[in-house]
């Protein structure tokens, strides 16, 4: 199988404002810009990879019939609007300290991307991860893939964190839109390459 280049997408302070624990996909606001960034990025030939952290179905704020309901919706707004996504990966976990389970699949810890690339045939190596939190960008490195901070959402506290502790995303961006663009203007055959 050939494999894809991809950028995964954070869902919540990235794709759409981040409003807590939302249990129906009436409460959930996606940035228009979302819809462009992905269809600029389908055009390009990335798979587009949500990547989402879910916890409030470990905190009984929402059960999986109403996460899977939530997904079903937003996965039919982005086809709706052009930009129909590749996939969509939830870790469904809560925290370990909230009496989750310890698993594999909450970021920063690799598991929702090494099952996306194995279930989609993607190249990790050449990928992108896209996010809001310093966990988004610590996923990213963890996945081998290129780490983008986006200044939406939590962004902005992300961004102090993730100096203090000495780690830097490859690129930080005012949004999933200008994400993006970074992206693409990267991967131009004729571009200067990292910055
Ligand atoms: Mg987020
Ligand atoms: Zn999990």
């Amino acid at each position: 199988m050939k494999t894809r280049r991809a950028v995964f997408l954070d869902r919540d302070g990235t794709l759409n404002e981040d409003t807590g624990y939302p249990a129906d996909f009436r409460q959930v606001h996606i940035y228009p810009a979302a819809f462009e960034a992905v269809r600029l990025l389908r055009r390009a030939a990335f798979a587009t990879v949500v990547v989402t952290h879910q916890s409030g179905l470990g905190r009984g704020y929402f059960d999986e019939g109403e996460l899977d309901a939530l997904h079903a919706g937003f996965l039919a707004e982005f086809a709706r609007r052009g930009a129909p996504l590749d996939g969509l990966y939830s870790c469904p976990h809560a925290p370990a300290e909230r009496g989750g389970a310890v698993c594999s699949c909450a970021k920063p810890q690799p598991g929702l991307g090494l099952r996306a690339a194995r279930e989609l045939g993607l190249d990790l190596t050449v990928s992108y991860m896209v996010g809001d939190k310093p966990d988004d960008v610590l996923f990213g490195l963890n996945i081998g893939a290129t780490p983008v901070l986006v200044l939406t959402g939590y962004g902005r506290r992300s961004e102090a964190r993730l100096a203090a502790r000495g780690v830097r995303p490859a690129h930080t961006a005012a949004g999933i839109l200008a994400a993006a663009a970074w992206i693409l203007e990267r991967e131009r055959p004729s571009g200067h390459g990292p910055v």
